[in-house]
């Protein structure tokens, strides 16, 4: 077995195998120094493989060969319909390759194959599907200008190289959200995984080589966030960088980009998303919405509805009809096709969950269902509820990422609205209420970037997502994450 590649086996006894190297200009490689990072399967506590681990000259070569591939292969040098074209077929692959992909997503992620496969990469799919068929039309405008001989026009220019930096709570459609508008609009990528789930994204480098792409459109360089991150933020060469992860990271980001070349930057970040039920609601189908906020993904999600208010009137009953759809959530192995909730992605995550339900119990909520870990192996976590909480508390106030719900009763609208405001964060929201009325008003009150009314969590890679407040700069998704990928070059004709 060569350096770069290794043999794992997959949940279902298959073995596979899979590319470890860092992946510049369609090869992969070793890092120069020969680093590299472990990657653990949380369902066991053991080590899955090792990958190569990029350090700064590396980034320094994938930069280079996305540059390279800049100015002579894509970009202005390749036209939006082939693009598409070559998007196209790299969804194909991902239909063909679903299950693979999905049962390596559950043992480097520890997400349900089932869910993996149906929503992680169908959804995938769809989202390079539909940037596919923007890359020919993401045309500017003519202007009309007060001078009949002259005319302007506007053209939508690729920004360049840019630098990717994804999570590991969606391995795989983060990889597509970045991915997807990038390369539709023409640019090229070096786009760093997470140090804990790198194992799908070296995968889909195979894909980019069999679709077709040229040499250096798109380069992988897995490592650790301090380092290759770093090097990659800082980089002189990139032009932008497009970031998804907690808002301490996001801040550096920023940081980086200051301090060397002013490359454009876009973040999506943590959130504390609330739900409000009012007494007009449909309590169960509320119920389940709010059941799916916060324990699909584990909990591990930017958009987990971690915070529910429910109208004093109907507390008691909605709080019983919640706790029994908690207890029903079945958590455990996740290559078995009925499970919902698999383990957390990590020790560091697993700990980190406990820690703030121990910190909740100490503080004097009270744990309504849950409240520890499942079973003695793996990083599972009981979905828990805590009620008597207050505002000031850690586990309402901060970002848990894992299965962990506060609940509290309101009275009246407009306290409603104060309590589900009272965040740093402006992520997502939802209400559940009968009254079109009030969904109107409160929908227009909540300061979010997107407003579930009567849902929760449902996403389209149609229409646009991204945050208010310290949940993020900028939109992806729709046609809006199109700016994030093209510079406006406003052409003034004298004819
Ligand atoms: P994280 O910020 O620790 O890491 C995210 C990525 O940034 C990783 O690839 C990491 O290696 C890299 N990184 C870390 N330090 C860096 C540095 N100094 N410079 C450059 N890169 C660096 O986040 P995480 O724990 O992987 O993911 C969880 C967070 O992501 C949560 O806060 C969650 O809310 C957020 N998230 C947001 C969205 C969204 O769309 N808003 C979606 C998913 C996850």
């Amino acid at each position: 077995m060569s350096k770069v590649h290794t043999t794992i086996a997959l949940p279902t006894g298959q073995k596979i195998t899979i590319p470890t190297g860092l992946f510049i200009n369609n090869e992969f490689v070793p890092a120069l120094g020969g680093e590299t990072l472990e990657t653990v399967n949380p369902s066991t506590e053991e080590v899955i493989c090792s990958v190569s681990a990029a350090q700064a000259a590396d980034i320094d070569r994938a930069v280079q060969a996305a540059r390279t591939a800049f100015k002579t292969t894509w970009g202005k040098h390749c036209p939006g319909t082939e693009r598409g074209k070559l998007m196209h077929k790299l969804a194909d692959l991902m239909e063909r390759d679903a299950q693979v992909l999905a049962e390596l997503e559950a043992v480097d992620n520890g997400k349900p194959v089932k869910i993996a496969r149906d929503f992680d990469i169908g959804d995938s799919v769809g989202c390079i599907r539909y940037y596919a068929g923007w890359a020919d039309k993401n045309h500017g405008q003519t202007i009309e200008t007060n001078d009949l001989q002259k005319l302007a026009y506007t053209k939508h220019e690729p920004i360049g190289v840019c630098g990717q930096i994804i999570p590991w709570n969606y391995p795989i459609q983060m990889w597509a959200w970045k991915v997807a508008p990038a390369l539709a609009c023409g640019c090229t990528i070096v786009m760093k995984p997470s140090e804990l789930t790198p194992l799908s994204a070296l995968k889909l480098c195979e894909l980019i080589v069999e679709a077709g792409f040229p040499p250096g459109v798109l380069n992988c360089v897995p490592g650790y966030g301090a380092v290759a991150g770093h090097a990659l933020t800082y980089h002189l060469d990139v032009d932008k960088v497009a970031f998804t992860g907690s808002t301490i990271t996001g801040r550096k980001i920023m940081e980086a980009a200051a301090k060397s070349n002013l490359k454009k930057v876009t973040l999506e970040l943590g959130g504390k998303s609330p739900n409000l039920i009012f007494e007009s609601a449909d309590l169960d189908q509320a119920a389940n919405w709010c059941l799916l906020g916060i324990t699909y993904n584990m909990g591990q999600d930017c958009t987990a509805g971690s915070r529910v208010y429910v109208q004093d009137t109907v507390y008691d009953k909605f709080i019983q009809l919640l706790v029994k759809k908690f207890e029903q959530v079945k958590v455990g192995n996740p290559y078995d096709e009925k499970t919902f909730n698999g383990p957390l992605v990590s020790k560091g995550q697993f700990e980190k969950v406990l820690g703030f339900i121990e910190e909740g119990k100490k503080a004097g909520a009270k744990v309504l269902t849950g409240g520890g870990r499942e079973g003695t192996k793996g990083y599972f976590v009981k979905p828990t509820i805590f009620a008597g909480v207050h505002p000031e508390m850690r586990i309402v106030k901060e970002e848990i990422f894992g299965p962990v719900l506060a609940v509290a009763a309101f009275k009246t609208e407009a306290e409603a609205i104060s309590l589900a405001n009272a965040t740093t964060y402006g992520l997502g929201a939802g209400l559940h209420s009968n009254d079109a009325k009030q969904c109107m008003r409160v929908s227009g009150a909540l300061e979010a970037g997107t407003v579930w009314v009567n849902q929760y969590n449902l996403l389209n890679n149609n229409v646009p997502f991204g945050g208010y407040k310290q949940s993020g700069i900028g939109r992806e998704l729709g046609q809006y994450a199109l700016a994030n990928y093209t510079n406006v070059k406003a052409v003034h004709f004298n004819y």
